[in-house]
């Protein structure tokens, strides 16, 4: 007779995710943590795209859109993409969030044993992903700069390769790629006929010059771009990205979001066409300034890398101490922060997000500093 849990295959049970896990069964016993480790703006949903999707849900677009996304977002988006990137960006599809998109284009493109190479650190779902898909993660070290190496990705390239994914701005180490190691990334993906899949989700999130995103797309036609609204907008919640790049690229993953998906919320895709003309700039300068915060109180007891993007910073651990065990400290010391090791094969750095208040970001750093003695 099957328990339960025979029934549980091999692909769930290949997905290892343990260590997120491990840190939140530690938050759950922590009464009034200084919660640094949460990957989601602190400000609320702009009112007027609250508006929108008020109106939108009393206007009655409650049901199924269409599989693609709705027009006039998917026209809009097409649009700026296209003028950003100085070509026809390709076609676009409206995803449950950059998370969907991911899903779609690695299930969309990956068959057992092909390769996705990306960096280490890495946001941690494409590595799961992967998994889940039967492929395997190619993973190349960045440390400690967490800078594009071409040399070391080039070296890891096999006849399996089919996949470069870039993040940049990156979660966890807020590193942004320069338009050089675009080039030179470009070139990798050039040479051996890769698909770049490169996830911008943080796009909005620049706190150095130039302050538009360098996308490979830009130069490089085999490209999908993922981007979306959860960030930028704080809606991660609602649930809403894209995927935009080669139409054969994209018809598979519109294929496979209607067996899967379905489509993305009916109510927010009319919301986040009206949200992408509410300034968001503000906020910026504001994630600005506790970058400063956080690099600044940091760098007096830490190695880091200041963060040039996003809202993450990836400071290493003191000296003889894994970052397993530092992360177990803060928390002893009521800071919420993670492990490296989620985000990393290494056990060595540990990842902050400072997006919550400046008070308890300068504090929440301060405490960790003490630690260091
Ligand atoms: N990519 C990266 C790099 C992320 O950090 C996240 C969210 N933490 C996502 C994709 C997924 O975002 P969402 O599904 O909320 O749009």
């Amino acid at each position: 007779m099957r328990r339960p849990d025979d029934y549980i295959s091999a692909r769930a049970h290949g997905v290892d995710a343990s260590g997120i896990r491990k840190v939140f069964d530690l938050a759950a016993k922590m009464k009034d943590p200084i919660n640094l480790s949460i990957g989601l703006p602190d400000f609320d949903v702009p009112q007027q795209a609250k508006q929108a999707a008020i109106d939108a849900i009393n206007s009655g677009h409650n049901r199924y859109t269409q599989t693609q996304g709705i027009a006039p977002l998917r026209e809009r988006l097409r649009a700026d993409l296209s003028k950003e990137i100085g070509r026809d960006v390709g076609e676009v599809l409206i995803t449950s969030g950059v998370s969907g998109a991911l899903f779609l284009a690695i299930l969309a493109t990956i068959d057992p044993g092909d390769e996705a190479i990306f960096l280490d650190p890495y946001f941690v779902m494409y590595k799961h992903l992967l998994t889940m898909a039967g492929g395997r993660a190619n993973i190349v070290d960045s440390y400690p700069d967490y800078r594009f190496h071409a040399d070391r990705v080039r070296k890891a390239i096999t006849s399996r390769t089919k996949l470069l994914i870039l993040n940049s701005p990156s979660n966890p180490t807020g590193v942004v790629m320069s338009q050089q190691e675009v080039q030179q990334a470009v070139n990798v993906a050039r040479e051996h006929d890769l698909l770049i899949i490169s996830d911008e989700i943080y796009e909005q999130f620049l706190y150095s010059s130039p302050s538009s995103l360098d996308s490979p797309a830009r130069l490089y036609d085999k490209t999908v771009i993922l981007r979306g609204f959860s960030k930028s907008h704080a809606m991660t919640g609602w649930r809403l990205g894209y995927a935009a790049g080669p139409e054969a690229i994209i018809a598979q993953m519109t294929k496979l979001q209607q067996y899967t998906f379905v489509c993305a919320p009916s109510a927010f895709q009319y919301a986040a066409l009206k949200a992408m003309d509410i300034p968001m700039g503000d906020h910026v300068a504001a994630y600005r300034r506790k970058r400063d915060i956080a690099f600044e109180t940091l760098s007096r007891k830490f190695e880091v890398v200041k963060p040039e993007g996003a809202f993450y910073i990836f400071p290493r651990s003191p000296s003889g101490i894994t970052a397993s065990a530092f992360v177990a400290r803060a928390i002893e010391n009521n800071v919420l922060i993670i492990p490296g090791n989620v985000f990393s094969e290494r056990d060595t750095h540990f990842r902050i997000s400072y997006a919550t208040t400046d008070e308890k970001l300068q504090k929440g750093c301060q405490i960790l500093c003490d630690l260091v003695g």
